[in-house]
């Protein structure tokens, strides 16, 4: 068996919570309103706390006026969808950080 230095171990943990929650954002399989409402009717309404919209996960990256704070945080300067859902890894750790920082679980 090969070894592998703690670091290595870490990395790939990292990076397998990065690709998690990522990859739920991307498909929309999420815990978001706006999925657990339509396909599982497991949150009352589709709508984001914030009223002006389905929560989804366009809707909280880009928009949510209630996690304005946390994304200014996160990308001082607009950034599009593209680049927070398919950017380089570090964009994508970007993505991570906003999610956990608004402690939002999707
Ligand atoms: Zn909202």
């Amino acid at each position: 068996m090969q070894y592998r230095s703690p670091a290595f171990v870490e990395d790939c943990l990292a990076i397998s919570s990065i690709n998690l929650i990522v990859i739920r954002l991307r498909t929309g399989h999420n815990r978001l309103n706006a999925h657990m409402n339509r396909k599982f009717k497991l949150a009352p309404s589709p709508t984001c706390a914030c009223g002006q919209e389905d929560q989804t996960a366009e809707h909280i990256l880009q928009r949510c006026p209630l996690l304005d704070e946390e994304r200014k945080e996160v990308w001082p300067s607009p950034t599009p969808l593209q680049t927070k859902l398919y950017g380089s890894r570090q964009e994508l750790e970007k993505t991570t950080t906003f999610i956990t920082s608004a402690g939002l679980i999707v």
